[in-house]
């Protein structure tokens, strides 16, 4: 069946992305939603929104049923505070959402590398880090502010290095700055398969977190491959659902959206923000975030959403 059938209007879904969901603000982490703010906007959306699990969403798009104010809450990466935090507040209000999981980060008990950084930058008690052995320069750090400048600064200019090149660059910095690792970041396997059992969604994010571009084209296939297979053996269910790293149109090609299609995927997400209608790309599907801090500018945000009002 082709992908694009019975064209209609009245078929909109928004597709609403978390990461982590902290206990309080943190001043390294500050677009990260809390679980306060978490408990508040699924209060909006319960009320506002029909919530739907993603992949029954997407079929009822494609058979042109989906409800009017469709929303699918989802996950990127697998933090173990999605299990902790958010599930019983998804759970009181009796909601559906699908996790995005790196697979290699929850079998090993890793930290994904942009942690260890934003931790490795948290736990120095110096006043300034100098990275310019590393092709960086020297931060000023003896606060949150200029750790948070600093933190920005180290992670824009690593993101879109290629795979062997971040990876040296982490190593060389946590000997820089020899953080210990010991808190546990992300899910377990069996908090994931908890997860599944009390009917949410699992989706594949990849096997570690590079942006595919910045990948061989062998690792990106065996990231978006192996993903598939270690989760579907985690959760012992088939994995239908992708979601880039990081998402932006630049990080993915027409080449890994095939090998997507072709794994068996049923669709793929980005973090290109807009709403899901009949005419998008199964394997580029956008989605959204409500980024207010303030209560009501979290409810207006739903509200607009919920009215397609821009
Ligand atoms: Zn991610």
């Amino acid at each position: 069946m082709p992908h694009t059938i019975n064209k209609s209007s009245h078929q909109i879904l928004h597709v609403l992305t978390y990461h982590r969901v902290l206990d309080k603000h943190d001043p390294l982490q500050p677009d990260i939603t809390t679980k306060h703010q978490f408990s508040f906007q699924m209060g909006i959306i319960k009320r506002l929104f029909n919530v739907i699990d993603l992949e029954e969403a997407i079929i009822q798009l494609k058979e042109n049923r989906l409800p009017k104010r469709t929303i699918a809450i989802t996950f990127d990466d697998g933090y173990r505070d999605n299990y902790t935090t958010a599930l019983p507040i998804l759970k009181k209000y009796d909601l559906t959402a699908t996790f995005f999981l790196i697979s290699s980060a929850i079998q090993n008990d890793q930290w994904l590398w942009h942690d260890l950084i934003i931790e490795g930058i948290r736990a120095l008690k110096t006043a300034t880090i100098d990275l310019s052995s590393l092709g960086l320069q020297q931060y000023p750090i003896s606060n949150d502010n200029e750790k948070l400048v600093a933190t920005q600064e180290i992670l824009r200019h690593i993101k879109y290095l290629p795979e062997p090149q971040l990876k040296q660059f982490i190593n060389d910095f946590k000997s820089l700055t020899s953080i210990s690792n010991n808190t546990r970041f992300m899910m377990s396997t069996s908090e994931v398969r908890e997860l599944s059992n009390e009917g949410m969604g699992i989706g594949s994010h990849a096997v570690e977190h590079y942006i595919l571009t910045t990948q061989t084209p062998s690792a990106s296939r065996s990231n978006i491959i192996e993903s598939k297979k270690s989760i579907e053996a985690m959760i012992n269910k088939p994995v239908v659902l992708y979601a880039y790293p990081n998402g932006k149109e630049k990080d993915f090609n027409a080449e890994h959206e095939s090998i997507i299609k072709s794994t068996g995927y049923l669709a793929a997400f980005t973090t290109c923000y807009d709403k899901i209608s009949l005419s998008c790309n199964d394997y580029a599907l956008p989605r959204v975030s409500c980024w207010p801090s303030s209560r009501i500018g979290q409810l207006l945000y739903f509200i607009r959403l919920a009215w397609r009002v821009r």
